[in-house]
């Protein structure tokens, strides 16, 4: 585009400059006509391009830098274009539109945090992909047992299946990050949480804030009164360390909370 605004670092701001890496995130959105495409942090476009071509019922933007508003309004007259923070859109609002996706190059200052919460307020979409820090992927599709498994990892994959699809090297952005970035692909489970999401999320920080210590000790410390009949019902063994149950064993524990 031009009269480009200075990159934002503040604004987490890497803006992608391949093409070729640009089109393979949106063809991992696999979207088309009918669908309803929102894209979070569409800066100077380099994704918005290619998922303006697809013609998508919808297109809708949403973007926190009003320095980048022109230029977006100017190229895209037909989509939708929310000035605002990611962080506090009303994601709720989007439950009930038909073939939703959603994607992203997110800024990596907020990712996981925005992550967390689309989870938490967005039940119906069909996919999303984003591009996220590399080890922020890693993280969010790690399993249990990993050393990358943790709170993020067990949240998202209670709502999500989720799958690290390729990686990204610095070198195809301007300004260049520091490190590498994922892109991911996530899609809803069919199935609802087993428990409240709160308590799921309490139990997530309460036990990967002590990793290494055994169910029991942190149970003992924070639940005194869970039983170790419910460990058994859950089918958790309280001998074991946070990483290796897997959400579905959350949830099940969250559930007796
Ligand atoms: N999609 C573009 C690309 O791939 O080149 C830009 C990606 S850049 C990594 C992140 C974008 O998110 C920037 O345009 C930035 O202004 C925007 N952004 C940063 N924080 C945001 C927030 N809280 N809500 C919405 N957009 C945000």
């Amino acid at each position: 585009m031009e009269n480009k605004p200075f990159a934002k670092r503040s604004l987490g701001q890497n803006f992608l400059q391949d093409e070729n890496t640009a089109r393979k995130i949106v063809a991992a959105l696999s979207a088309g006509p009918g669908d309803t495409v929102l894209e979070i942090g569409p800066g100077r476009g380099a994704l918005t391009r290619w998922l303006n071509e697809l013609n998508p019922a919808r297109l809708i933007l949403l973007e926190l830098d009003n320095d980048l508003a022109d230029q977006l309004e100017t190229r895209y007259p037909n989509a939708e274009l929310h000035l605002g923070d990611a962080l506090r859109f009303p994601w709720e609002s989007l439950e009930g539109i038909d073939r939703l996706k959603l994607v992203g190059n997110l800024p990596y200052n907020v990712a996981s945090p925005l992550m967390w919460e689309i989870a938490a307020r967005l039940e119906d979409f069909s996919r999303a992909v984003f591009m996220v820090q590399y080890e922020v992927g890693l993280r969010l599709s790690a399993t249990a047992g990993s050393r990358l498994y943790g709170a993020l990892s067990v949240w998202m994959q209670s709502y999500m299946q989720v799958r690290l699809l390729f990686k990204v090297p610095p070198t195809v952005f301007k300004p260049r990050p520091k490190v590498d970035s994922a892109v991911l692909s996530f899609i809803p489970l069919e199935e609802d949480l087993l428990c409240p999401a709160e308590k799921l999320s309490e139990l997530v920080h309460v036990c990967f804030q002590k990793r290494r210590k055994q169910l029991r000790r942190i149970f003992k410390d924070h639940y005194p009164r869970f039983s170790e009949e419910e460990f058994e019902a859950a089918g958790v063994d309280p001998q074991s360390r946070p990483e290796m149950l897997t959400p579905k064993q959350f949830q099940l524990l969250a559930a007796c909370l």
